[in-house]
């Protein structure tokens, strides 16, 4: 099958999104409220170094409204822009498996009939918060609509996990994706580029490791240092190298080089909060991102999977 009938070099979303629905898909991001093991101490305390105080949930709406309500809100803001759009509400903050299940199985339920137009939903957690009901659970839902979970990897190496604190290891990520499998759901796998101490040849190798499991889609972006996190004190006392802005584009159009081709690409750059934002400031711009990484793909005749090898 060929993936790139558009001005992209890959596999991306709003294609993927197209071949699917026929429309545009907007993900609605929620915040439920939920905590972490990674937190409150079942797993460790503290987070993952680069974790925001929002719990990575930075765009997420206001945990103080019903999750209805935030969908309601930012849904008007995108209808202004995109009368013609589907939805899918996006449990961001948190690890939103990390919950009684009656309880997760109430909220999901009802998030995929908060409105008509809503096409399916997506679930932010780690691997460790997956199990075999949880998976079933999250199943069900999909014969009914399109369930999709995002599980944070952020790297294969195993040092670099201990390093962050991700306090999870490779296997109970593997385990995780095959859980969500048996049950037909679409996996996505979030990885950063730019964490302390890893090479070139490190965040290759996390490509290298996703390209061999049942995965349906990435999200790539450069670690970003931001205020109150331990990356940030590490930062002030370790001072370690940041990518700068041509270094990461090169680093990516490798990453989308030896990618397997079938993967979908749901990020490329970061979408960091920048009131918050410590480093690196090239960031901000998104749009500029993105536009260096088509250029350079152009410029060296880059596509998806050009050096992917089984
Ligand atoms: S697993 Fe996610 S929510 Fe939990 S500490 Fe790490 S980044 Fe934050």
């Amino acid at each position: 099958m060929n993936y790139f009938t558009s001005a992209k070099p890959y596999n991306s979303l709003n294609e993927y999104y197209k071949r699917e629905y026929g429309k545009k898909v907007a993900k609605i991001s929620l915040n439920a409220g939920f905590t972490c093991p990674n937190r409150d101490g079942k797993k460790g305390y503290g987070g993952c170094i680069f974790c925001s105080k929002d719990l990575s949930g930075d765009f997420a709406g206001d945990k103080n409204k019903s999750l209805k309500e935030q969908f309601d809100d930012i849904k008007e803001v995108i209808l202004k822009k995109w009368p013609d759009t589907l939805f899918i509400p996006y449990f961001q903050a948190g690890s939103n498996t990390y919950a009684p299940i009656e309880y997760l199985k109430k909220i999901f339920n009802e998030a995929i009939l908060f409105d008509p137009k809503v096409v399916g939903i997506s679930i932010a957690t780690r691997g460790d918060c997956i199990n075999h009901d949880i998976a079933k659970m999250l199943g069900d839902i999909n014969k009914k609509i399109h369930v999709q979970v995002e599980l944070g990897l952020q790297s294969a190496n195993e040092k670099t996990s201990d390093y962050i604190n991700r306090k999870m290891t490779n296997q109970e990520f593997e385990i995780a994706v095959e859980l969500l499998r048996k049950e037909n759901i679409e996996v996505v796998c979030h990885i950063i580029n730019g964490l302390p101490n890893e090479t070139i040849d490190n965040m290759l190798d996390t490509i290298r490791y996703i390209n061999k499991l049942d995965i349906q889609g990435v999200k790539i972006h450069s670690l970003l240092i931001l205020k109150d996190t331990i990356l940030a004190d590490n930062y002030k006392k370790d001072k370690f190298p940041i990518l700068d802005l041509e270094k990461y584009v090169e680093i990516v159009c490798k990453q989308i080089s030896i990618l397997r081709p079938d993967i979908i690409i749901h990020r490329l750059a970061a979408d960091g909060n920048a009131n918050d934002l410590i480093l690196p400031l090239w960031t901000k711009k998104k749009m500029v991102v993105m536009n260096e990484i088509d250029k350079y793909l152009r410029k060296n005749n880059i596509y998806q999977g050009k050096e992917y090898k089984k």
